[in-house]
């Protein structure tokens, strides 16, 4: 393969959706696995559209994920500056170029003339577009002579730089992923390259600093696909070596159709972006997978699978399992949809695989937000009976607070059901025989409390509940004996205290 260079090149218009992480990622992975470099470059020369504060929180983004860059707007690199409000001097001459060999031509309509006559074909239930046989009779370089053109341009008249489609001709293209494709260039129209603005668009721009940024690879989003032929005539027009391309299919809804949106996420309670962000105009807020809880890396595991399989049916991944495994043959045509639950599935998993200690120090900072402070190698204890029932970090304190907090009510549904006429007896009896116990470990107060239900015949059910009832506050929880063990014989007595006071019943025996 010839030196790769790929690079993600956002608009900074708002937060970054996780398709977009996603498109990134697969960039990443294949410049990692063929030794290639990636470049972020900003296009930003839709002034109109700039948003304040998204460079940043993309950067951010990335930084969190673990994606890495070798060139761009973080680090430079031979090909800087990486913004293309700083490259607005490159793009004016390769327009003119293409003016000069016939490929572009000044277009001096102004936008109340094309609006008129979009609203003039409506009418006519037609839809107007600036094409090979629309621009014969509109007023640019192509319907002006020469000497009509100098004035135009002399007088300084706004114009903009439209690119000029061959009239009917198939453009045969290879896309790595869906084979090929073949567009006749009538069906096209002829693209503004260069606005009235002195800024390029989006499509001269981004040609033109691939070529010049020795881009090998052009890996994008789907919704890209309908400006490839534009981008492989330009490639043509320049003489350039167009890179290869690959289009990514769309991340859909949960449901299946449609591209995954912010409202999808915000009507099912899941994020889009992977940091929160809050937009500078309304002040809304939008959650993001970071402040929800989730690993990056369970994040870009998920990330990976949307679209990318490995052909077996391995499902956990590290960067760099992804980066051994990645290929862009295995990405498939059509789009996946986005599961709210796997991704929980995933985070999960990452989860569990972390030890204990590694966990209880992520649990540590909850429980001072909870006020509690307690020994470390308690928590590190906790946090391994507790950790298969959670997916996330913050989930851990429903499982657990019963360890660091003393009943001072009890479920009282579980009470009503639970607690019956002799379990005050019962647990009173059975208070004195914990009291009694020497070796306060989880196996050894288990055999001792069960040989003693033996013993009188009770029902090991009825006295188990009820004891769970005093010790947690409710019928939940890991491994009664467990928690009984790590609570500690006297906090265990002072829970049986209380919990028969306010349980109550009487001494029937
Ligand atoms: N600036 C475009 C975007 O915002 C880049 C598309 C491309 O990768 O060519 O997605």
């Amino acid at each position: 393969m010839k030196n790769v260079r790929v690079r993600f090149a956002p608009s900074p218009t708002g937060p970054l959706h996780i398709g977009g992480v996603r498109t990134a990622l697969y960039n990443y992975l294949f410049a990692r696995k063929h030794g290639g470099k990636f470049i972020l470059r900003i296009e930003d020369t839709d002034q109109t559209r700039f948003v304040p504060g998204a460079e940043e929180y993309i950067i951010e983004s990335f930084d969190w994920c673990g994606i890495r860059f070798d060139e761009g707007v973080i680090n430079g690199g031979p090909f800087a500056p990486y913004r293309q409000s700083e490259r607005k001097s490159i793009y004016r001459q390769y327009a003119e170029k293409l003016i000069e060999s016939g490929n572009a031509y000044y277009a001096f309509d102004t936008p109340e003339e094309l609006n008129d006559l979009r609203k003039k074909q409506e009418k006519e239930k037609k839809t107007f577009t600036y094409n090979t046989v629309e621009r014969k009779r509109l007023k640019n370089s192509i319907s002006l002579n020469k000497k009509e053109v100098d004035e135009l341009l002399e007088k300084n008249t706004p114009f903009v730089i439209r690119f000029k489609m061959p009239e009917n001709e198939m453009i045969i293209m290879k896309d790595l992923i869906r084979g090929k494709v073949e567009v006749n260039t009538k069906t096209l129209d002829d693209k503004i390259l260069f606005k009235s603005d002195g800024m390029p668009t989006y499509h001269l721009a981004n040609v033109v600093d691939d070529h010049l940024m020795e881009i090998s690879h052009v890996i994008r989003g789907e919704e890209w696909l309908p400006s490839l032929p534009l981008h492989v005539m330009l490639y043509r027009a320049f003489n350039w070596e167009a890179p290869e391309f690959a289009h990514l299919p769309l991340l859909l809804k949960p449901e299946g159709s449609g591209k995954l949106s912010k409202r999808d996420g915000d009507r099912l309670g899941f994020p889009v972006f992977p940091l929160q962000w809050k937009d500078p105009v309304t002040g809304e807020i939008s959650t993001g997978y970071r402040e929800e809880g989730y690993f990056p890396e369970a994040f870009i595991n998920m990330l990976a699978l949307l679209g990318w399989n490995p052909g077996d049916e391995r499902e956990l991944f590290t960067m760099d399992e992804l980066i051994e495994a990645f290929s862009i043959e295995r990405v498939g045509k059509s789009g996946s949809k986005f599961d709210p639950e796997k991704a929980k599935w995933f985070n999960h998993q990452y989860l569990i695989r972390k030890s204990d200690k590694e966990l209880a120090e992520l649990f540590i900072p909850v429980l001072k937000e909870k006020g509690v402070e307690v020994k470390p190698d308690a928590v590190v204890k906790i946090v391994g009976l507790v950790k298969e029932r959670v997916n996330f970090v913050h989930e851990l304190w429903d499982q657990s607070y019963f360890f660091f907090i003393s009943p001072a009510e009890y479920d009282a549904k579980a009470a009503k059901k639970r607690w019956r006429p002799n379990s005050y007896e019962q647990i009173s009896r059975l208070k004195e025989i914990i009291a009694n116990i020497e070796n306060f470990s989880s196996e050894n107060i288990e055999d001792v409390v069960k040989k003693w239900i033996d013993e009188n015949e009770l029902g090991t059910g009825a006295v188990l509940n009820a004891l769970r009832l005093v010790i947690v506050g409710a019928l939940k929880g890991p491994h009664l004996f467990d928690i009984i063990a790590l609570i500690g014989k006297e906090e265990t007595l002072n829970r049986i205290d209380t919990g028969l006071k306010i349980l109550g019943g009487k001494n029937i025996s």
